[in-house]
């Protein structure tokens, strides 16, 4: 049997014969045995039917907010913990490290940008100027300052 490799971005009709159906050779050269007979199963339309968004969640096809939010209220949603609770977990392993006091607190003060940089100083209607002084190459806010500087790198390496 001869190589038909598919490109990346085929459409799904350069999968069909001539005649509608699938083309089962270049299935059987491209695709697992176990996917050639779950693209089998798929009931296909009439070549003349347009394509067309299916809510597969309702027997209509049709998507309802109805619908939609009795599927929602089955979600368990116990099992995957939100964003707050990575976010709690987060400060509690924070403030649970041996570090000195005044550390954690730089931490916390930095992540909800609530360090004296000149960027927060203008914001408080300060007049300075914007350029942090220690590389010139930005402005001196909390993320360039903590993170994005290219000074750092000398710094960390140290
Ligand atoms: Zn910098």
């Amino acid at each position: 049997m001869s190589m038909l490799v598919l490109d990346e971005d085929i459409m799904i009709d350069k999968l069909f014969t001539p005649l509608g159906n699938w083309d089962i050779k270049k299935f059987k050269v491209n695709f697992s045995n176990y996917d050639v007979e779950a693209i089998l199963k798929i009931l296909m339309g009439t070549k003349d039917m347009k394509d067309t968004f299916i809510w597969h969640f309702e027997r209509s096809g049709v998507y309802s907010i109805k619908n939609r939010y009795c599927l929602g209220k089955d979600v368990d949603t116990t099992t995957e913990p939100s964003y707050s609770t990575y976010k709690k977990l987060w400060w509690k392993s924070l403030w649970g490290l041996e570090l000195p006091l005044k550390i954690k607190i730089f931490i916390w003060r930095a992540f909800y940008d609530w360090i004296l940089t000149l960027a927060n100083l203008r914001k408080k209607g300060i007049k300075v100027d914007r350029i942090y002084p220690f590389c010139k190459a930005g402005e001196e806010s909390t993320v360039h300052a903590l993170w994005l500087c290219h000074n750092l790198k000398m710094i960390r390496k140290e």
